[in-house]
């Protein structure tokens, strides 16, 4: 195994390795082949309790912060599982936490803690507005006691391995908000209910094994009690969810990074070519090196934005950056491990192909390398916007 510093994390990744040790690459393999949920695994993090760790104590889970959640992450990722499968259950009800009614934390988030309930879908893209978030147009008009949804969402993964959804829907047009950013709030979505009346789910086949959807709403009712926090502040509160999401998110690439790096040392001081391992050979060695330098840097900026959050201070520069840095330094490890297993690794059973496809989507989910630049640039930078 790679070398890194230790930490003083080692009791959570000792549990949580000891764990997924239970689950190991076969079972990983089995489900990406047969395109389903881990639900043995994800319900035995459910039952160790793992997956409240961000819930507080007197709601039932553990009160830890964004630093142990991403270890947690961290591990189960570089166990050679996929944390894509749970990570909602993370950050989403972190929304609620922060912005939930007194009576909405003390309904959800015991049953979220117990596993009863899961919150593990959030539906904020759709196909039209993209990454430009202010122009959605799925709607939610009050009416009496509910709030009325038309529109369409894409790409909303775990809709059937949830029970609840947060939804973001503009209760406000566009054209009548002073700011862009106005307008739109967000709500607790009862997916089971919808399903059967006012939202169709329509599951999109993809690279990865990533449960994820397009939604139609064609006049969902949400009762009015379902609104989280004030009408129209919807996106601050997404927001504020999303630095969470990105540096759990970094955490996994992180632990891809490092599995990926276990792998291809391994292979590469065992595989003989030319009558010597390939390991031996500094063409092969030096994007080996990088990668884990690029990894371990990663991980200082992972931490940075972890204590940040924990401590409530503003964190969105370096949970951007740490998404940037570690989905970066992974894919860079996931190349290495890939071109040095040579044919080897296309071969499912050796389990690089399924790990090189799963890292490769934090290139562009949940936010695009392109759009965290530009979100340096022009908010860090001071430099001229560009939309
Ligand atoms: C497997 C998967 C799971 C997902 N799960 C969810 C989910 O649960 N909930 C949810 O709400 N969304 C989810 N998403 C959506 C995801 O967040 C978006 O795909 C992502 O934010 C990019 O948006 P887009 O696909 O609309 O790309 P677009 O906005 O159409 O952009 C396409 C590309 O153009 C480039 N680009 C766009 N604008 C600019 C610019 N101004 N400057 C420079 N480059 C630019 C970027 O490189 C970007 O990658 C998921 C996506 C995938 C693939």
């Amino acid at each position: 195994m790679v070398k890194s510093a230790p930490d003083r994390y080692h009791d959570i990744r000792d549990a949580v390795r000891a764990l997924c040790a239970q689950f190991p690459d076969s079972y990983h393999r089995e489900v990406d082949a047969r395109r389903g949920y881990p639900e043995a695994f994800v319900d035995a993090l459910t039952k160790a309790g793992w997956l409240a760790a961000l819930i507080p104590q007197e709601y039932g889970g553990s009160g830890l912060g964004l630093a142990e959640a991403s270890v947690i992450m961290e591990e189960i990722n570089r166990s050679g599982a996929n944390a894509g499968a749970c990570h909602g259950q993370m950050y989403n009800m972190g929304t609620l936490l922060r912005h939930g009614s007194d009576a909405q934390k003390r309904l959800f988030l015991p049953k979220i803690a117990s596993g009863e309930w899961r919150l593990q879908s959030m539906g904020v893209t759709e196909p039209t507005s993209g990454t430009d978030t202010t122009k959605i147009r799925t709607t939610a008009v009050r009416r009496g006691d509910a709030y009325v949804v038309n529109g369409q969402k894409v790409w909303i993964s775990r809709v059937q391995h949830s029970e609840w959804m947060i939804l973001l829907a503009r209760t406000t047009p566009l054209a009548e908000v002073q700011k862009k950013t106005d307008g739109m709030s967000i709500f607790l979505v009862g997916l089971r209910a919808a399903e059967k009346s006012g939202m169709t789910v329509r599951p999109i086949a993809n690279m990865v094994n990533h449960e994820t959807n397009e939604l139609f709403f064609e006049n969902l009712e949400i009762p009015a009690e379902n609104l989280i926090g004030t009408e129209g502040h919807g996106f601050k509160y997404i927001l504020d969810g999303l630095n969470a999401e990105r540096t759990l998110i970094a955490a996994e690439c992180i632990g891809d990074g490092r599995w990926f790096i276990d792998r291809v040392t391994a292979y590469a001081g065992e595989r003989v070519v030319f009558g010597r391992p390939i390991g031996q050979n500094q063409g092969v060695q030096f994007p080996i090196a990088e990668a884990h330098i690029e990894v371990e840097a990663a991980d200082l900026m992972r931490f940075k934005a972890c204590a940040l959050f924990d401590a409530h201070a503003p964190c969105g520069a370096e949970a951007n950056m740490a998404k940037y840095l570690a989905a970066k330094a992974s894919w860079e490890a996931a190349n290495a491990c890939l071109q040095f297993h040579g044919g080897f690794g296309f071969a499912h059973e050796y389990d690089v192909e399924r790990k090189f496809r799963e890292t490769r989507l934090y290139q562009v989910a949940p936010i695009s390398t392109n759009l965290i630049l530009s979100y340096v640039a022009e908010h860090l930078l001071g430099l001229p916007r560009s939309f």
